[in-house]
């Protein structure tokens, strides 16, 4: 795990100027090398390759970044390509969320690519293996040939069915595509070497007979379906990518893809390479798409899009920006070794961002009413509030001043210690864009029900300075004035760092009981009666928030995207 200089360093060099500036990471200099090299006659190709399975998460984002940033840079193309190989787990559902969160990154592209486009093309291939003696209808159980693989040091057993004359191998293969056998019946194998020290050259598998589940595609067209290894690979070359970038667990597959490829190339200048690099891996989540759905389907959490999932869905709704995402996945960098990124250095990225961005407002979260005993009844007065310090242009907005106020519990303190600078009887503090006031007391049953205050009116905020310097400046709002709201605060989705790394114990053991959080009674100033859903604001000393869409008909709802300052 990384701190936050730690990345800085490994990733940013400074030029002369002393701006800052990113140094190539590994793939952009293979590239470039291959571009000098006068490879694929110049051209840069990628692909962001996701399987409609499940929503895109954070780590999908480091993918994507990649895929589209590469091509940008080099002028090239990024085909967004649907792996829709596998009809049981695949959705339309997801095909709309998967572009929709691509887009809302920030990035397009020009036709949408899907694996499924080639299965005509894929299993005249298979075919032609098949007549090559390259490949085998085998009809032993899974069980079987998962026992005849051998180890990494010991070799595998070859099957009785290997030798199958050709054919037989295709009247059995075409049979499979008819629909005459059920699935699981047999599989169509590459005959490569049961004694590779590569246990993906073992006779992989290449086709597998699915029945059952119609394609969201192609629908009952199709009986059997290519793995991963024999369409990836294969599709790459039919779309005529140069550079395939994938995650490290895909290096031990990279033989095989180059085999296939081998059998295809038809001796050009063009060939894709896959380059592999290392997983976003986050503490205190966890990223695996099976995982996720078990969230969702459970019950766990309130859908794909809750925001505490790490999908971007979840993100989004959380109130991450996609600039935030992206700077964040621009410090992390690219390397050859898989680790787990501290999520604090997420939550620096959009606090980092929102700064820039948020329209800073008053919102009060666990309110206690704050009577002016010396302010006239009736009175109102608008007072300017600064939009955004680090905004000039941002300008300022209304904020109306009454007798009676709302300020946060826990801003006052009937018996207060020496370093207690907020408020409490005798003591003075500034409310923010507003006058001094000092406390005069309190009314008590079990709790404090009211505070009491004195305000000097020679203090109003933006006056000629009186000279009087107070510890503290709160945040109010006006009870009248104001407007009710739900605040919803969010913690980590789990306990530990890595829920996924005890492999005794089920991840969802970790899972935090305190991760949300409902605060239903807040005020929030009227300003915010315009705010709309997804809009970022930052509620003064307490963290960004956003307008949750579940806000409708006067009901207004926040999410804290992130609190102010990191508090761990
Ligand atoms: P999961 O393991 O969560 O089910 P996956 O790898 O099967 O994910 P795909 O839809 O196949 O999901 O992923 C599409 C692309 O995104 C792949 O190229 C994959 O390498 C990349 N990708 C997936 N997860 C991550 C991650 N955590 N970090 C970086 N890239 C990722
Ligand atoms: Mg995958």
């Amino acid at each position: 795990m990384c701190g936050i200089d730690t990345y800085v360093k490994m990733n940013e060099i400074k030029t002369n100027e002393g701006e800052e500036k990113r140094s190539l990471n590994f793939i952009e200099a293979i590239v470039e090398k291959d571009l000098a090299e006068g490879k694929n006659d110049g051209r840069v190709q990628t692909r962001f390759p996701p399987e409609p399975n499940g929503y895109l998460h954070i780590g999908h984002a480091k993918a994507i970044c990649l895929d589209f940033g590469i091509a940008e840079r080099y002028n090239g193309v990024c085909n967004l390509r649907f792996d829709d190989t596998n009809p049981v787990k695949e959705d339309v559902e997801y095909v709309d969320s998967i572009m929709e969160d691509i887009k809302w990154l920030g990035y397009s592209w020009n036709k949408v690519y899907y694996a499924s486009d080639y299965f005509q093309q894929l299993f005249d291939f298979a075919i032609q293996l098949i007549k090559e003696g390259k490949a085998y209808v085998d009809e032993q159980s899974a069980d079987v040939i998962a026992k005849q693989k051998g180890t990494p040091t010991q070799p595998g057993i070859e099957s009785p069915y290997r030798n199958r004359p050709v054919e037989e191998n295709l009247a059995l293969f075409r049979r499979m595509q008819a629909g005459e056998f059920e699935e699981g019946r047999m599989i169509l194998r590459a005959k490569i070497d049961m004694a590779s020290p590569n246990m993906h050259f073992r006779d992989p598998i290449m086709y597998r007979i699915i029945k059952e589940h119609p394609h969201h595609r192609t629908g009952t067209t199709w009986k059997v379906y290519p793995m991963y290894d024999f369409a990836h690979g294969q599709s790459d070359y039919f779309e005529g990518v140069t550079h395939s970038l994938c995650t490290l667990e895909f290096e031990v597959h990279r033989p095989l893809y180059d085999y296939f490829i081998d059998l295809l190339q038809k001796g050009d200048n063009y060939r894709p390479r896959q380059t592999e690099f290392n997983r976003l891996n986050l503490t205190y989540t966890v990223m695996s798409k099976r995982k996720l759905l078990q969230l969702v389907k459970e019950g766990k959490v309130n859908g794909w899009d809750d925001p505490r999932m790490p999908t971007l869905g979840g993100l989004r709704r959380r109130g991450y920006t996609p600039q935030s995402i992206r700077n964040f996945i621009d410090k992390i960098g690219y390397t050859k070794y898989d680790g787990i990124i501290d999520a604090a250095l997420l939550e620096h990225a959009v606090r980092e961002d929102l700064n820039i961005k948020a329209q800073r407002v008053s919102a009060v979260i666990d309110p206690v009413k704050l009577i002016i005993t010396n302010y006239p009844e009736g009175q109102v007065e608008m007072m300017d509030a600064v939009n955004n310090p680090e905004d000039p242009a941002a300008g300022t907005h209304p904020i109306a001043f009454s007798r009676e106020l709302y300020i946060e519990r826990g801003d006052f303190m009937e018996d207060a210690p020496k370093k207690f600078f907020r408020l409490s009887p005798g003591k003075e503090v500034r409310l923010k864009s507003a006058y001094i006031i000092k406390c005069t007391g309190a009314k008590k049953n079990d709790n404090i029900e009211e505070i009491y205050a004195e305000y000097d009116p020679a203090t109003k905020s933006g006056m000629p300075d009186s000279g009087r310097k107070v510890k503290a400046t709160l945040h109010w709002v006006s009870a009248e004035h104001s407007l009710p709201a739900e605040v919803r605060l969010y913690d980590r989705l789990f306990t530990v760092e890595n829920p996924s790394e005890e492999k005794e114990k089920d991840f969802q053991e970790f899972l935090n009981p305190d991760s949300l959080v409902v605060l239903s009674h807040c005020r929030v100033e009227a300003e915010l009666q315009k705010a709309k859903p997804f809009d970022n604001f930052q509620f003064q000393r307490i963290g960004y928030f956003n307008v949750d869409p579940d806000s409708k008909d006067g009901k207004l709802i926040f999410n804290r995207t992130v609190s102010l300052k990191q508090s761990f």
